[in-house]
């Protein structure tokens, strides 16, 4: 799933295609993306964009008098880029191909979506605080004001987990499974640790963990092209997806909790104390 820093990413890169471009042509693939039905689609045909913002893990295309069109790329969705898009209309099917957006050049971006489970959606709205998922995002970690004491804040009255706090979205815009699973692991700290139990300390090594986890992975994104993205953001992680491997920082082996739609990865030596968690499929037995 692409998070902050890959949305991030995508953002600068739409900034450099898409600005100053005429939408000509936006066609449903798979009618289920579309999540709203006033305005139509098509009130965005004819329509320049006008800037790219990123909200969270949300990309937002501004159009000179027309509405936003706002998309969640959610688990398995992706967007693809072409600089020249096939001539035939695109077939409604099996195929990930969810929906096409075509420019006046020619040009344009397909949104894509593997697997079954339907999750990507798309949004036009007039504005972009009436998509339900932006309007609950929490502060964005890396905006300028988003400094330790705002972030002691938040954790301060939060009774739940690490790992579960960090990915909720209405606390912190942008963080899902893999960034949660990287921050954790540069603080070395356990996902199940609770958050309104960190010394001001552990606070502050946390915050710095968050910002430099997602800063680093903006750097090594930026530039990137969307079609490369994937991959980049793989190439990068240190415990997340790597059950198994030897932990970069202390060379101990990665290991894994599974849920039931989701595991999370970790370092016992790093992050707890050298013991291995219970993993939560044999625990919730004991509910
Ligand atoms: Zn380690």
């Amino acid at each position: 799933m692409p998070e902050l820093p890959e949305v991030e990413a995508l953002k600068d890169f739409l900034v450099d295609h898409l600005v100053g471009r005429e939408i000509v042509r936006v066609l449903p693939v798979a009618i289920s993306v579309l999540k709203t039905y006033d305005p139509p689609l098509t009130a965005l045909e004819g329509r320049e964009v006008t800037a790219v913002h990123r909200h969270g893990k949300f990309l937002d295309l501004r159009t000179a008098e027309g509405p936003h069109f706002v998309t969640h790329l959610a688990r398995a969705g992706w967007l693809h880029w072409k600089d020249r898009l096939p001539d035939g209309p695109p077939r409604p099917g099996k195929g990930p191909l969810a929906m096409r957006v075509a420019l006046e050049t020619g040009a344009g971006f397909d949104l894509t979506e593997a697997g079954t489970q339907k999750r990507l959606a798309v949004y036009v709205v007039r504005d972009p605080a009436e998509v339900p998922g932006v309007a609950r995002l929490g502060p964005d970690p890396l905006a300028d004001d988003f400094d330790e004491a705002r972030f002691a804040g938040l954790l301060a009255g939060e009774r739940r987990q690490l790992k579960g706090a960090l990915r909720d979205q209405s606390l912190l815009a942008g963080v899902g499974n893999a960034y949660s699973d990287e921050i954790l692991h540069a603080a070395k700290m356990s996902p199940f640790k609770l958050a309104s139990a960190l010394t001001p300390q552990e606070t502050r090594r946390l915050y710095e963990a968050l910002r430099t986890t997602l800063t680093e992975a903006v750097e090594r994104s930026h530039g990137v092209d969307a079609g490369r993205l994937k991959s980049e953001k793989k190439s990068g992680l240190r415990v997340h997806g790597r059950t198994g491997e030897p932990c970069p920082v202390c060379g101990d082996t990665v290991r894994e909790v599974s849920f039931s739609d989701s595991s999370l990865q970790y370092c016992p030596t790093c992050q707890t104390g050298g013991k291995p968690l219970a993993d939560r499929r044999m625990s919730k037995f004991l509910k």
